[in-house]
């Protein structure tokens, strides 16, 4: 049976060293940390994420400043919400949450985030970072995958890796990452032909292909360490009644998959846990860089 990269302990022991972090700096520096987390419209799942990425500011001492904008907020106006961050002193992190309702184009808004308080990593500035390996919040995602496999012990060096899914949310700041730590990467998507042909090379094998369930035993090599990066929302089970909340399921058929690999991660308490935890060590570290402080975090974000 695999070994489970358990997402949950591990974003719980970043909590604790990040805890850490804002109590040695808070009384030097005058204030704590403070990550701004814009909503606009009212998207259910995304009311829950933010409450969750509250709750989790708080257990590390980080002050929430975040807006929530009616929907039909018109773009100019939540533009000048995001100066308004910007130009805030107590602001470390801005996150636009997404998805964004229709009519509003998320590019311009998140062009307009100031790449140092990008907290989410999702600047074309900071992806350029990236790319040539700069020092930069990095995407959050990713970046939470690379923590579960160095927590994990995952040698990536020489290793063949395979992400399924190229957005720039996930599939191609993954590849970048697992490149940079010396990965032999490759990358599939929609078109890619003999999908299970390409996976089965995979020592590391990444999804983030947003389909539920598609990646299943025949797609994976026998010791090989599966990441599934993939959330989704199935309908309460009707035997359970009407008390019943909406079970979650990967990208990967978990049962399928696990006798088989040398290690996965679980849907729900894998990466989602990781997400939220890289966000924090993000606002943590920009904080830390604008008061000149120490933050011993460089194994998760350079
Ligand atoms: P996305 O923007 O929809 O991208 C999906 C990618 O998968 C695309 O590149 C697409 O290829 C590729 N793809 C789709 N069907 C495929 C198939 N049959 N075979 C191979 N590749 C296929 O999704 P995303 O934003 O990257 O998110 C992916 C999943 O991760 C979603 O389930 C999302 O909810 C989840 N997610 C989870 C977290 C977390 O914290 N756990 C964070 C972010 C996202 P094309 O480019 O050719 O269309």
């Amino acid at each position: 049976m695999a070994t489970r990269l358990d997402g949950r302990r591990l974003a719980a022991a970043l909590e604790l060293r990040l805890a850490a972090v804002v109590a040695a700096g808070a009384a030097g520096v005058g204030r704590p940390p403070g990550l701004a987390v814009l909503r606009v419209g009212d998207d259910p799942a995304s009311g829950v994420y933010v409450a969750n990425k509250e709750k989790a500011c708080e257990r590390v001492g980080i002050r929430s400043l975040g807006a929530h904008l009616p929907a039909g907020t018109p773009a100019a106006e939540v533009l000048e919400a995001i100066r308004r961050l910007n130009d805030d002193p107590a602001v470390d992190g801005i996150l636009l949450q997404l998805p964004l309702p229709a009519g509003l184009d998320e590019g311009p808004l998140l062009a307009a985030i100031d790449p140092d308080k990008d907290a989410d990593g999702l600047h074309t500035l900071n992806l350029g970072r990236l790319l040539k390996g700069e020092p930069g919040p990095r995407s959050c995602t990713p970046a939470g995958v690379m923590a579960l496999l160095a927590d994990a012990g995952v040698e990536l060096s020489g290793r063949r890796a395979v992400v399924v899914g190229r957005s720039i949310l996930v599939g191609q700041p993954m590849a970048l990452m697992l490149q940079a730590a010396d990965a032999t990467v490759s990358v599939a998507h929609s078109r890619t032909r003999d999908l299970a042909a390409l996976t089965r090379q995979a020592e590391v094998l990444v999804v983030a292909a947003g389909r539920p369930r598609m990646i299943g035993a025949e797609h994976v090599a026998p010791g090989a360490v599966v990441v599934d990066v993939g959330i989704h929302r199935l309908d309460p089970d009707p035997a359970a009644g009407p008390e019943a909340r909406p079970r979650l399921c990967g990208d990967v058929r978990f049962e399928e998959v696990e006798p088989i690999a040398a290690a996965i991660s679980p849907v729900p308490g894998g990466v989602g846990p990781m997400t939220v935890a890289l966000l924090l060590v993000n606002t943590v570290v920009a904080w830390c860089r604008r008061h000149g402080l120490e933050h011993g975090l460089d194994d998760l974000v350079p």
